[in-house]
């Protein structure tokens, strides 16, 4: 690329997402604080906040490259705290068990603990085993994990075949800033603070190289509301913003779609 980083080849890829998730586990919410200065909260809060879970009755979630927890714990939070629902259930899927057992250690010290609210399974997004049958969810969510998988369009029909018609699809991505100057300031803090803060945190560059090279790779807004609905999900129209809700100006950027 431009910034002097080797490309990762495609079929690489998966290999290499494992590695780099294996590597960062332990030190991945030490990370996502220093490197997004606190704001990944702020965003998921947004980002389940949004969806309003519990507020037409219980819901059937799935929260895909769900890692450490923080949006299926943001779900049941939201559900219990604002409608005192205690039936929605999130089922956690990752590829990397490493990352689960962060979100297994983390859940521990819930409520939900040993309930039937919440569930772990190493799976991939792009290929969900027949454990997750078509048409059995009202919600699925992704965030922060769809620019790492090889094939967005598998992710995406693989989202539409677990969802029930009127389910909703959710994405929280890091996205594309439209300001130029803001852009500017982006690209120097993400290509030479962040790799930085790897190094000195987790005492890995590579990774945190990788991540941010991967943001630089994901489709623009538009584009990806298109693949959307290509993968078959109705969306709001670009035209009137209602495809996604960019966040700090496309830093981040939540793309909903619901199946028809
Ligand atoms: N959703 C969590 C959050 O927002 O904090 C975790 C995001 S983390 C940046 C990305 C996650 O995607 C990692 O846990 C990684 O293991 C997972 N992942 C990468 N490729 C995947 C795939 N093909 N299928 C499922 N999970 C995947």
């Amino acid at each position: 690329t431009s910034f002097g980083f080797q490309t990762v080849p495609e079929d690489a890829k998966e290999g290499l997402v494992k590695n780099v998730f294996d590597s960062v586990a332990s030190k991945y919410d030490l990370m996502n604080d220093a490197t997004s200065l606190g704001v990944h909260r702020l965003w998921k809060d947004q980002f389940v906040a949004d969806l309003k879970p519990g507020r037409n009755g219980p819901l059937r979630c799935l929260d895909v490259a769900g890692g450490t927890g923080d949006i299926a714990l943001r779900i049941l939070d939201y559900a219990r705290e604002k409608y005192a629902d205690r039936e929605t259930t999130v089922e956690i899927v990752d590829i990397n068990a490493q990352m689960l057992n962060e979100g297994y250690r983390r859940f521990k010290q819930t409520m939900y603990h040993n309930t039937p609210q919440v569930s772990f399974h190493e799976g991939n997004a792009q290929e969900l085993s027949e454990k997750f049958a078509d048409n059995s969810y009202d919600l699925y969510t992704i965030a922060f994990g769809i620019r790492n998988c090889t094939s967005v369009p598998a992710v995406l029909s693989e989202a539409y075949r677990v969802l029930k018609p009127g389910g909703t699809f959710a994405c929280l991505e890091f996205s594309r800033v439209n300001n130029p100057v803001l852009s500017t300031l982006y690209d120097q803090y993400s290509f030479s603070i962040i790799p930085l803060l790897g190094t000195i945190l987790a005492g890995d560059r590579t990774s945190y190289q990788y991540l941010v090279e991967s943001i630089r790779k994901f489709p623009p807004q538009p584009e990806f509301a298109q693949m959307i609905r290509d993968a078959g999900f109705r969306t709001g129209t670009d035209v009137d913003g209602g495809a996604w809700t960019d966040l700090w100006g496309g830093v981040a950027c939540i793309h909903t779609g619901v199946k028809l």
